[in-house]
């Protein structure tokens, strides 16, 4: 996926004759790098999320022009995902975490847009069921791991138990923990907690990448606003929600702590500018190819014995009851797959 991020000086493109300039792999990584590295957080140290304005869009001029570049991505995803599949070796964490109304719905659903279904899933974490209580905090989502092989999204995460359960410490009391173990430490604790179980992860073989879409406080009171004003939106807004915007400091507070704690080279978060959604989403689709295509994935060699499979499969194809249908036909040497969809699901 190319991005609009330093333009190569050296080229001059005809005015009348405008070709499209192709990039190399290595390059394309690079441009996308310089568009991802403001946002891209690998250590938390000194973090300050006031460095995010929440508007940026990084030199990306319209929405136009982001949408072609989004469509780029999403396309290369799908390429991406066909060999994540086939090789059935990592699986991917995607995680998502923001205030209400700042487009992580929206952001999912384009950025996963091209992908085969059958190679990914999605799952909403919500004020834990009482079943979900009866447990430790990471349990429900461990069950919700992807497969190797696979894309796994959370929308929302164990991140809200230091988030919503910190910002609100009646959760925290109504949680089934031994009073006993729940001191003043509990934060920093869970922090510890979720970075561990996060390296746990990654040296089991899995991409992790983490989402806090960053929306201004103002942008979020348009957008309930339009919740409230629009039939089609109605269902969407919840008083629940215009609630918790008077908790909007402690909100940030505990985001900007959380970062700090568990951004790592092997989990980072991406703090997104979520003002424009046409930006954030773009972003999202860069982060996650480029994340993809960093484990350097190939379609998985065919052995020997594999290759005698296939020629004998090959030769019984074109045995006596299919030579006559096909004549002429069915002679042609191997082929590239023609497209990128994960077939044999
Ligand atoms: P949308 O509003 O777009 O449908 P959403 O993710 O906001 O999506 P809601 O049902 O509105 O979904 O909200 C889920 C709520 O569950 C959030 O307020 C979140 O803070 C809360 N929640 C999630 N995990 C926990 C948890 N571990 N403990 C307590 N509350 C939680
Ligand atoms: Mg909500």
């Amino acid at each position: 996926m190319s991005t609009p991020v330093d333009p190569d000086p050296d080229v001059k493109e005809p005015a009348s004759e405008p070709k499209p300039k192709r990039r190399g792999r290595k390059e394309r990584l690079k441009d996308i790098e310089k568009l991802l590295e403001p946002y891209r957080v690998t250590d938390g140290k000194g973090f300050r999320l006031s460095d995010i304005d929440p508007r940026s869009t990084r030199g990306v001029k319209s929405k136009e022009e982001a949408t072609r570049y989004l469509a780029e991505g999403v396309r290369r995803l799908a390429q991406d995902q066909d060999k994540l599949y086939a090789q059935d070796q990592w699986g991917v964490l995607l995680l998502f975490q923001a205030m209400d109304a700042a487009g992580k719905d929206g952001a999912i659903r384009h950025v996963m847009s091209g992908v085969n279904p059958q190679g990914c899933q999605v799952y909403s974490f919500k004020a834990p069921s009482s079943e979900e209580m009866d447990h430790d905090f990471l349990w429900r989502t461990s069950k919700s791991l992807p497969e190797r092989g696979r894309i796994g999204i959370f929308n929302r995460s164990y991140y809200e138990e230091v988030l919503v359960v910190r910002v609100h410490d009646q959760i925290l009391r109504s949680q089934k923990l031994p009073r006993k173990l729940i001191s003043k430490r509990i934060w920093e604790q869970r922090y510890e907690d979720i970075a561990a179980f996060e390296r746990y992860l990654a040296r089991q073989g899995y991409l992790i990448l983490k989402f806090f879409l960053h929306v201004s406080k103002k942008a979020q009171k348009e957008r309930f606003l339009e919740r409230l004003d629009r039939s089609d939106k109605n269902w969407k807004f919840s008083l629940a929600d215009a609630r918790e915007r008077g908790y909007w400091g402690r909100y940030m507070k505990a985001y900007e702590d959380l970062i700090r704690a568990t951004a790592a080279p092997h989990a980072p978060w991406y703090v997104v500018p979520a003002d424009r959604k046409w930006f954030s989403r773009l972003v999202v689709a860069a982060a996650i190819y480029h994340g993809i295509e960093e484990l350097d994935l190939k379609y998985p060699k065919v052995d020997e014995a594999k290759k005698r499979e296939l020629q004998q499969a090959r030769a019984a194809l074109d045995g006596a009851g299919e030579k006559k249908k096909g004549k002429g036909k069915g002679k042609k040497k191997d082929k590239e797959p023609e497209s990128g969809g994960a077939d044999g699901a």
